[in-house]
């Protein structure tokens, strides 16, 4: 078995949609970022490729290149986990912390563990996502920004 852990954040600014985990949350602000800024899915794929020591998410799709210019972030998401069955490891579970101070997350998040969990191509019982504020405090909880946090356990797989 391998752990892995990844971390994003991403500022908040107006005219950019919020999207989280390739759901899309109504909210006056959005992540500023070469790709859709989608934190968690950021995290997330850094943890699946930590897991295995392959780099990490901008080793592989790097923000310098215009292909993944707006990219869809679950579709880099799912090349990652791409890359870590090519490897020879099968994602066992995910849990992933969301600091943002708003909008509200707790409506959103059976729809995101759904979204995730098709994208890796595991059971839904396998991926937890947690969403916390920071009263107040710093980056997260003034409104500047929006941070992820996210560990993926992998297990050797027997070649399938
Ligand atoms: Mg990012």
């Amino acid at each position: 078995m391998r752990v892995g852990h990844g971390f994003d954040a991403h500022r908040l600014v107006e005219g950019r949609p919020f999207v989280l985990g390739g759901v899309r949350i109504p909210f006056e602000r959005g992540p500023l970022g070469h790709s859709d800024g989608d934190a968690l899915a950021h995290a997330l794929a850094d943890a699946i490729l930590g897991a295995c020591a392959l780099g990490d998410l901008g080793a592989h799709f790097p923000d310098t290149d215009p292909r993944w210019k707006d990219a869809d972030s679950l579709e880099l998401l799912a090349a990652c986990a791409e890359l870590a069955r090519g490897a020879g490891y099968a994602i066992g579970n995910v849990d992933v912390t969301v600091v943002v101070q708003a909008p509200r997350l707790a409506p959103h998040l059976a729809a995101i563990r759904s979204r995730l969990a098709e994208t890796l191509r595991i059971d839904p019982a396998n991926v937890s996502v947690k969403a916390k504020s920071s009263e107040g405090m710093g980056y997260t909880g003034d409104g500047t920004g929006i941070a992820a946090y996210a560990v993926a356990l992998l297990e050797r797989s027997n070649g399938a």
